[in-house]
C-alpha cells in the first residue's frame, strides 16, 4: 500500500515538473515567437518546432501584408498632398482625419497637431460653419486668409460625403478665374464707355443738322465735329483690333527683321507732322536720331506701333513748344534701348505703376484738352505688350513738373548688326 503511494507521489512529482518544464517552455515560445529580435530561440522538441515553424510563416506573412498596406497609404497621403487642391478628410463627427498640405497653407492649419480636432473649430468663417453644419451639397466660395489682404484668396469648397457618413472637403482656389472675370467686366464696361461718349455727341451733332436750319459755315464746323468723334472711336476700335492681335499671335520669332532705320525715319517724319498739326507755329523742337547702326529681330509692325505711340505721347502731353528727344542706344549689357524724353508735364509717382493698364489716364480733362484730340487709354498698353512679347520690357522714369522718358528696352539676344545702307 505504501509502495502505491510513494508511487502515485513520484508520479505526480514527474508529472508537475514536466508540465512546469513545458509551461517554461511556452512562455519562452511564445517570447520568441512574439519578439525573435529581443529573446533567443528555445530549444524545441519537434511539434513544438513544427507549430513555430507555421505560427512565425503565418506572423510573417501578417507582418508583410502590414508593411505593404502601410506603404500604400503613405503613397496615397503623399499623393493626396501633392494635389494642386486643398484635401480634408473629416470623419462622422467632423473632426479632421486628415489635411493636404495646400488645405494646411489656406487656414494655417497643422496637419500633424490639428488631427482629430473640429473643422469648426478651427476654420471660423461663419459661412463656412453654417453650410458645413447643414451638410449643403452645393458648393460655397469662401475667403482664406480674410485678415491677410496680400494672401487672401478665394476659395471654392465642395462637400464629398464617402465611407460611414465622412466627408471628403475640397477647397479649389478660384482667385485668378474670379480676376479675370472682373478684368473682363471692366473690360467690357470701359469699352461701352469710351464709345458710348463720341456716340453720344454725334447723336448730339445728328439732331442738331436734323432740327436747326444751320448756315452753311455752321454745317461745316458741325461736320467736322462729328468727323473728330468718328476718328476717335475709329481709333478705338483700331486700337482694341492691335490689342487683341497681340494677344492672340504666337511671340515674334528671331527670325523676323525690324529695319530700324527705315522705322525710325518714317515714326520721326509721323511725329513732326503731329506736332505741327496739333500746336501749328507752336510745334515743339523735336530731335530724333534716325541712324543706329543696328537692327532688331522683331515684328516692323509691332515695333513701329510701340515707338510711335511713345513719340506721339510725348507730343500730345508735352505742350505747345516743348522739347522732345528720341534715340537707339545700346545698353551695357548689349541690349537695346529706344528713348523718348519729353519736358513736358510729368507725371506724378503714384500713378506710373498703373500707367500700362488699359484706359488708365492720369488726367481725363488734360488727355482730352491739352493735345485737342482724345488718346485710347490704351496706348502704353500696347506699348508694353510689344516689349514683353519680344523679351523686353518698357521703362518709365519721370518727374512731376519737369518731364517723361519712355523707354522700350530690348534683351541683346533681338540685337542684330545694321543691315540698311541707306544714307537718312
Ligand atoms: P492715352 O491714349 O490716354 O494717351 P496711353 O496709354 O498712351 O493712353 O497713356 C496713358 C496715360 O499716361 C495718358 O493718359 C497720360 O495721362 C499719361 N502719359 C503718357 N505719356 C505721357 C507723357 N509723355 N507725359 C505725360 N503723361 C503721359
Amino acid at each position: 500500500m505504501n509502495f502505491i503511494v510513494i508511487l502515485l507521489a513520484l508520479l505526480l512529482a514527474v508529472c508537475v515538473a514536466l508540465l512546469l518544464i513545458e509551461r517554461r517552455r511556452a512562455r519562452r515560445f511564445v517570447r520568441w515567437i512574439t519578439d525573435p529580435a529581443h529573446n533567443p530561440m528555445p530549444e524545441m522538441s519537434a511539434t513544438w518546432g513544427l507549430a513555430a515553424a507555421y505560427t512565425r510563416r503565418a506572423l510573417g506573412r501578417e507582418q508583410a501584408h502590414a508593411n505593404e498596406s502601410a506603404a500604400r497609404l503613405a503613397t496615397l497621403l503623399a499623393a493626396l498632398d501633392a494635389l494642386p487642391v486643398g484635401i480634408v478628410l473629416l470623419d462622422r463627427e467632423g473632426r479632421i482625419l486628415f489635411c493636404n498640405a495646400i488645405a494646411a497653407a489656406h487656414f494655417e492649419l497643422d496637419p500633424a497637431r490639428d488631427r482629430g480636432q473640429h473643422i469648426v473649430h478651427l476654420v471660423r468663417d461663419p459661412a463656412f460653419v453654417a453650410w458645413h453644419e447643414q451638410h449643403a451639397d452645393t458648393p460655397l466660395e469662401m475667403t482664406a486668409h480674410p485678415d491677410a489682404p496680400g494672401l487672401s484668396s478665394r476659395l471654392m469648397v465642395q462637400r464629398q460625403p464617402y465611407g460611414d457618413d465622412c466627408a471628403l472637403l475640397l477647397f479649389t482656389d478660384v482667385t485668378a478665374q474670379r480676376q479675370t472675370e472682373a478684368m473682363r467686366r471692366d473690360f467690357v464696361a470701359n469699352v461701352s464707355h469710351e464709345i458710348r461718349t463720341p456716340l453720344t455727341v454725334l447723336a448730339g451733332f445728328v439732331e442738331t443738322l436734323q432740327s436747326l436750319t444751320l448756315s452753311r459755315d455752321e454745317q461745316t464746323r458741325y461736320l467736322a465735329l462729328m468727323a473728330q468723334q468718328t476718328t476717335r472711336m475709329q481709333a478705338l476700335v483700331a486700337d482694341l483690333l492691335t490689342l487683341s492681335r497681340l494677344e492672340g499671335s504666337p511671340p515674334p520669332g528671331m527670325n523676323e527683321r525690324a529695319d530700324l532705320r527705315e522705322l525710325t525715319t518714317q515714326c520721326a517724319a509721323e511725329t513732326h507732322a503731329l506736332s505741327v498739326r496739333l500746336y501749328g507755329a507752336d510745334a515743339q523742337k523735336i530731335e530724333i536720331e534716325t541712324a543706329p547702326d543696328f537692327d532688331l529681330a522683331a515684328t516692323p509692325a509691332e515695333l513701329r506701333s510701340a515707338m510711335s505711340n511713345l513719340l506721339a505721347n510725348a507730343v500730345r502731353y508735352s505742350g505747345a513748344k516743348g522739347k522732345i528727344n528720341a534715340r537707339w542706344s545700346r545698353e551695357n549689357n548689349g541690349g537695346a534701348r529706344f528713348e523718348v524724353a519729353d519736358n513736358g508735364p510729368g507725371i506724378a509717382p503714384d500713378h506710373l505703376p498703373r500707367l500700362t493698364e488699359r484706359f488708365y489716364r492720369v488726367d481725363r480733362s488734360r488727355a482730352r484738352h491739352a493735345h485737342g484730340e482724345d488718346g485710347t487709354g490704351l496706348g502704353l498698353a500696347i506699348v508694353k505688350h510689344v516689349a514683353e512679347r519680344h523679351g523686353g520690357t518698357l521703362q518709365i522714369i519721370s518727374i512731376l513738373g519737369q518731364g517723361s522718358r519712355f523707354a522700350l528696352v530690348f534683351p541683346q539676344a533681338r540685337v542684330v548688326a545694321g543691315q540698311t545702307e541707306k544714307s537718312l
